[in-house]
Parts: C-alpha cells; structure tokens; sequence
C-alpha cells in the first residue's frame, strides 16, 4: 500500500479511504458486523482510513471495527453540518460516542460551498479549535463540491484538509470544470494543506470507465488519498491491487463487474425534472414529486447525475 502524509499533519494516511457512505443506510444498509468486517478485511489489506460523516449512520459500523483494529492505527476522518458552538459539540460528542473514541483525526464541516458558508459556520470551525488544542481533534477540514470553497479555504489557514470531489469527467462538480477544480486543488497543496478526493467514479455512475477512472486519480500527485466507497471484499481487493499496480485476474474482474448495480434516487429528491429530461432512454419519470426510475430501461450510464443540482443520483 502507498501511504501518505496529509498536507502539514502529521496524519498518515493510506492511498485509498474505505469510503463508508456506501455501506450504511443510505446505500448498502449492510448491518454493524457486516460493516465492521469489510473495514477490518480493509485494514488488513493496508488500508488504514476511513471517511464517514454524521449523516451517513456508519459510526457504528466503525465502532464494531474499532474492537480488532487497534485505534493509534486507525484514522477516521467525519463531517457535520455544524454551524454553531452548541451544533459542533452536539456532532463531536455524537461522533466520539457512537464510536467510543477518545479523539477524531479529521473533523470537517460537510459540503462546504464558498467563502460565504464557511463565513456562516466559522463559530463551528472556532469550536472545532478549541476541541484541537486539546487533541481531541487532529485536524479540521471540510468536504465540498465547489470549486470555489477550494479556493476560499486558502484564506483560513486553520482549515488543514480538504475532501474534494474529483473525477475524470468532473461529473459532479457544481461550479467549475475539472481543470479548474485541479487548479485550485493545486494552489491548496502548494500551500501545505492535506487533500483526499471523493468520488473518484463519480459515485458509481462512472462505472463502464473505471479504467479511466483509476488512471485519472492515480496520477494527481495532489491527492493525498482518495475515499472509494466499497461493499464486499472483492471491491476492496480489487481497489487495492489497482493501487498497487498489481495484475487483477479475470475472475475478480468478473466479481466485480457482476455486482448488481442499480440506480438510486435520495430522497431529498426535490422532482425538479431535470434528470428526466437529460435521460435519452425515457427511464425517469417524476412520480409523486419525486425522480423514479425503470430499471429495465436505465443503462446506468449516469447521464441523468451531471445534472441534478440536488446531487441525489447515484448508481452502485
Ligand atoms: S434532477 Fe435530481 S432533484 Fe431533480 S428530479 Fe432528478 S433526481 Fe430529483
Ligand atoms: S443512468 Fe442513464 S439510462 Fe439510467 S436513468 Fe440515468 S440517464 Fe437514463
């Protein structure tokens, strides 16, 4: 496994996060102990991060992993919406509980926009201070989708990580090309600050290219490290072996590519319609407000998640 240092922490972290969205309630629903043995199996394959957020309902997943994996081994990396003193200690303590952990390494506000939302959340980031000075969080980040707020940390030296969505068609990107989300990912490194991209496949939509994909990421020297979101053990073998430029034999090739995928609307779906719009094979429609789709029609080609504003598509 490659292993990195996160910008001037001194976090290190290996190349791939065990991105654990994928394996809560909101995709997967695998139960606790199902969780917690991917994560170990990962960890013993040299995988030593893991991405969650409060949203994503998988602390206690981690928790249940956390019982093999000695913790000084482990860095877990969370996000919150937090944007009060009273909203981040009510995430820490939610966070550090339903882990039963002392301390959290990367603390981030989640879906950070621009220089005007971390302006509105910063009596979180001063919280998130304060919580460091006593080394109870290592490090604070925050996790976007805009170029922009990439940009916009540059001013706030005390934001160390950055979990930018980056990927070879910059599917998902709200504001900007994938040239200039690079751009600014760039200017951030240079300036010492930690970076581990998301959605490297374009949460799953980017599937039939998953060759492209890994060449993509695997070149951005800029990455630190790049949360994959994985669901069984042949995933992760496969994601390792790629990192590590290993030969993948046919039949786990095979594994994977057989997996049953399917497209997933979230249900903060707000049935705007431009998805049904954008899909030439008529598989959408807008059913009681919100996007539906026919399975025996999608080609899961994920046309449709370029343009929702809502980012609620996802295929896996
Ligand atoms: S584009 Fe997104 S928000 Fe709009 S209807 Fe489709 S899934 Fe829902
Ligand atoms: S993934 Fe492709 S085929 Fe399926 S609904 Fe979206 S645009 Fe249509």
């Amino acid at each position: 496994m490659i292993y990195n240092v996160l910008g001037k922490t001194d976090i290190k972290v290996s190349k791939i996060a065990f991105g654990s969205l994928t394996m809560g309630p909101l995709q997967r629903n695998l139960t606790t102990v199902e969780g917690a043995s991917l994560i170990k199996y990962a960890y013993d394959q040299g995988i030593n991060f893991i991405d969650t957020a409060e949203l994503y309902e998988t602390y206690g997943h981690i928790r249940e992993a956390l019982k093999y994996i000695p913790r000084d081994t482990f860095v877990i990396a969370s996000k919150s919406y937090a944007y009060s003193k009273e909203t981040a200690k009510a995430s820490f303590e939610k966070a550090i509980l339903e882990m039963d952990t002392d301390y959290i390494d990367v603390f981030m506000l989640h879906e950070q926009m621009n220089a005007f939302t971390l302006k509105g959340h910063y009596e979180a980031i001063e919280y998130f201070l304060k919580l460091k000075s006593e080394g109870r969080i290592k490090a604070i980040g925050v996790s976007t989708h805009y170029v922009e707020c990439v940009r916009a940390i540059l001013r706030y030296p005390e934001i160390e990580v950055v979990h930018p969505i980056t990927n070879v068609n910059g599917l998902g990107i709200q504001d900007g090309s994938r040239q200039e989300m690079e751009l600014a990912i760039r200017a951030f490194k240079s300036s010492g600050g930690g970076v581990f991209g998301m959605k490297p496949l374009g949460g799953g939509n980017l599937l039939a290219s998953v060759d492209a994909c890994f060449n993509y990421v695997l070149d951005q020297s800029d990455l630190d490290a790049i949360a994959f979101g994985m669901q069984s053990k042949a995933e992760i073998d496969y994601n390792v072996r790629r990192v590590k430029g290993l030969e993948i034999s046919e039949s786990l090739k095979n594994e994977v590519s057989t997996t049953d995928k399917k497209l997933q609307v979230a249900d903060w779906c707000t049935g705007c319609g431009a998805c049904v719009k954008k899909c030439d094979h008529k598989a959408l429609r807008i059913q009681n407000g919100q996007a539906v789709v026919t399975r025996e029609t999608c080609v899961l080609c994920g046309y449709c998640a370029s343009v929702c504003p809502e980012f609620c598509i996802k295929v896996y």
